[in-house]
């Protein structure tokens, strides 16, 4: 498998000597044979490299990196078939450098941004690049994401042509600097940043359906382009998994004709968090469904669990993944508080509460319903402060699917007749709510303010 040949490569990082280095190389006509074979794709590398493929429509293309670091530099090359103006800048907590490009199809394993932990090594110091990403940030735009282990300088970022003279390769090249000096350097262009105009606000304008008599469910599949989200293991990518399930339900809810499915993404592309909040209230959202598939290092955990928003979590693990979950803006390289819009003023409390309420009625519902799907964890309704489920007027649940640290519940997850399953189960838990006798049908705040009492019980 692909995935598998990096994990070797990566490991010649342990090497302890000088500059470590490795080179991987995963060419386009690699990626074309893995497509070939469908029933091999469960590694999500694949999935991963397939969807870049899908949405690679001509126009510049990245077919390979090659990364070189130590503790005091990096450098991390992307071949490429064209030259592209590449427009680089840090961001601090977490430190990051972020690189905005023109849009490039990424024909390659995002495994190869998964470098190896030498934290093993603890007396020597790590190298100055910890991981990166890259993908698709908004409509014709991609961008690459490198987290640092230190403070760093960026001393090139420029696309060059190749030794050989063919074709040309993005260079981005960091050297080791003081803390004092990175953090100005993340503050100046944080200044340039806000002066910009924010470009992912285009997402949501494109997104907002024509007026329809039915009611409007938002599926929103976590994560996407730069964000790769969870990694398994064996290289299952979270941004992947979640898409499909949210197309097949999509197409599943749209059969049914009872509901206007909608999606916050259809395509491998990041979009902030509280930019997915605004899609789904622009587009006259009746509920909101957050789809994800976290991974857990400890125990055997599995099966699916739903979260509603709560002020305080239910439980550590549900506040554990709330925070990375709402990590996700920075994977996607936004600096912290950029695009951080506080919906909780907007509407009175009350509002807040019967949606919480409806949000609870959905949840306990869809649990039942998934139970007969297969796999629930062992505590499937919590609650947490997700940042993706606080508007403060729409209906909204965070389904994990499982975890991707669950070989069980990875073959679930990538396999068709499970999703199907599945997906049928949410689509009728979605449509039986909106045939409630009375309530749920109406989104507006006044409605669902005079509305019944929902019980808390399961149906
Ligand atoms: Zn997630």
């Amino acid at each position: 498998m692909v995935s598998g040949a990096t994990g070797d490569s990566m490991h010649l990082l342990g090497r302890p000597s000088g500059i470590r280095a490795f080179a991987f190389r995963l060419a386009g006509v690699a990626v074309a044979a893995c497509l070939a074979f469908p029933g091999q794709a469960a590694a999500g590398g694949l999935v991963g490299a397939r969807l870049a493929a899908k949405s690679y429509s001509g126009g510049p293309a990245a077919t390979a990196a090659t990364v070189e670091r130590s503790p005091d530099q990096a450098r991390i090359a992307f071949d490429l078939n064209l030259p592209v103006e590449a427009k680089a800048y840090v961001l601090a907590d977490p430190d990051r450098v972020v690189v905005d490009l023109p849009e490039i199809g990424f024909l390659l394993d995002p495994a190869v941004g998964r470098l190896a932990s030498l934290s093993r090594h603890a007396k020597t110091p790590p190298p100055l690049v910890s991981s990166f990403r890259f993908g698709q940030f908004a409509p014709g735009r991609s961008r690459i994401v490198i987290d640092l282990s230190g403070p760093a300088r960026i001393v090139k970022a420029a696309s060059e042509p190749t030794p050989s003279g063919g074709a040309s390769r993005l260079v981005i090249q960091l050297a080791a600097t003081d803390p004092d000096s990175f953090r100005a350097a993340a503050r100046a262009a944080r200044a340039v940043q806000l002066l910009a105009a924010p470009a992912p606000e285009n997402a949501g304008e494109m997104t907002v359906p024509p007026k329809s008599s039915l009611p409007t469910v938002y599926i929103d599949p976590g994560h996407g382009g730069v964000d790769m989200g969870a990694v398994s293991p064996n290289g299952v990518y979270e941004k992947s998994i979640v898409l499909e399930f949210g197309r097949e339900l999509a197409a599943r809810l749209e059969k049914g004709g009872r509901v206007k499915p909608m999606m916050t993404r259809s395509d491998d592309v990041f979009i902030p968090l509280s930019q997915r909040v605004k899609i789904a209230r622009d587009g006259g959202a009746s509920l909101f469904i957050s789809i994800h598939a976290d991974t857990l290092y400890e125990g055997a955990v599995h099966g699916a669990t739903i979260y509603t928003i709560s002020d305080r979590a239910s439980d550590a693990e549900a506040a554990r993944l709330a925070a990375k979950e709402n990590n996700a803006d920075q994977a996607g390289g936004l600096a912290n508080s950029e695009d951080a819009v506080d919906v909780n003023d907007i509407l009175a409390d009350l509002t807040r509460r019967e949606t919480r309420a409806m949000s609870h009625v959905f949840a306990y519902d869809l649990a039942a319903r998934w139970k007969a799907a297969g796999d629930l964890n062992k505590n499937p309704l919590r609650s947490a402060g997700f940042v993706v489920l606080k508007a403060p007027d729409v209906p909204s649940v965070l389904l994990e699917l499982g975890y991707l640290s669950s070989a069980q519940d990875i073959a679930k997850l990538t396999a068709a007749e499970w999703r199907r399953r599945a997906t049928e189960r949410v689509a009728e838990a979605i449509e039986r709510y909106f045939a409630r006798p009375q309530g749920a049908q109406d989104h507006t705040a006044a409605v669902v303010v005079d509305g019944p009492r929902p019980s808390a019980t399961p149906h």
